[in-house]
């Protein structure tokens, strides 16, 4: 579906923040993109979903080609409609537009008003928080409730690859585990995920291969249990072997669909 090859990206000319990054992702896929502060994780979802020229940023050598199209010429938007869709770190959703008004701004593509129903119907089935607090303003919604809201709007464009930054960003361990079982259910309805985590414990039980990037080069890459069973990765973002262990307990106090837990 995804290959990315010898992918090199650079910020104002001059910051090399990914160098020679090839990246295979197959349909049905969940890849978690591991790596520590700077290494270039979110630079590469950036290059893929086509926005890191307004970062500053360019690519600078290597291919990115999506369903076997090459990207290079093709706008973010014109992406979107192909099917990428894109949830960058910080969630970024419209806090002074209600939350149905912002999952409709979601609806990229899918202008057929009866379309559209339909999806936010089905973002509603996923999160009834987010149906309970359908005319409240975004910027009233909790962190994690407005994660969600980020999530549902992304599934608006019906994507085929999602790409998420840092979902667990910032959340309490159990609103984590949520997220975590939200992920597996969007991929259980069809789309591939391209999954960039700081919680590797999180990030690996979810995945099923993973990547990990130093300095904007792959360190290492392989099915997530051998990621997970490597030393260096347990010593650099897994910690203990006990802490590697994620608890996937469902909250008491976020209320998902009752499937979903
Ligand atoms: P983090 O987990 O901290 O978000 P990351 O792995 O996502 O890190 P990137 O944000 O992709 O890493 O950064 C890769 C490199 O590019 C770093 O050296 C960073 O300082 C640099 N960089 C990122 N964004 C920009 C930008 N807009 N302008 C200039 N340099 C940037």
């Amino acid at each position: 579906m995804l290959e990315v090859e010898s992918l090199s990206v650079a910020y104002q000319g001059a910051i090399r923040a990914l160098h020679e990054v090839d990246l295979q992702v197959e349909a049905g896929d969940v890849i978690a993109v591991l790596g520590s502060n700077g290494a270039g994780k979110s630079t590469l979802l950036r290059a893929i979903s086509g926005v890191i020229g307004l970062e500053g940023g360019a690519i600078v050598h290597g291919s990115v080609r999506f369903k076997g199209d090459d990207l290079r010429k093709v706008s973010a938007q014109r992406r979107v409609l192909s099917g990428l869709s894109h949830v960058p770190e910080g969630r970024h959703v419209f806090g002074h537009l209600t939350v149905e008004e912002n999952l409709r701004a979601g609806a990229v593509g899918n202008t057929k008003r009866g379309r559209a129903n339909a999806l936010r119907d089905e973002v509603y089935g996923l999160f009834p928080i987010l149906a309970e607090r359908s005319t409240q303003r975004a910027a009233m919604l909790s962190g994690g409730e407005q994660q969600m809201l980020a999530l549902g709007r992304a599934l608006m464009s019906e994507p085929e690859l999602l790409m998420l930054d840092e979902p667990s960003l910032g959340l309490a361990p159990r609103i984590v585990s949520q997220v975590a079982d939200i992920i597996r259910v969007i991929n259980e309805r069809g789309a591939t995920i391209l999954l960039v985590e700081q919680n590797a414990a999180m990030a690996l039980d979810v995945a099923n291969r993973g990547v990990v990037l130093e300095l904007g080069e792959v360190l290492l890459s392989g099915t997530a249990s051998e990621l997970g069973d490597d030393d260096r990765i347990r010593d650099l973002y897994l910690g203990s072997k006990d802490e590697a262990e994620f608890d996937l307990t469902p909250a008491a106090d976020f209320r998902l669909a009752p499937w979903v837990a």
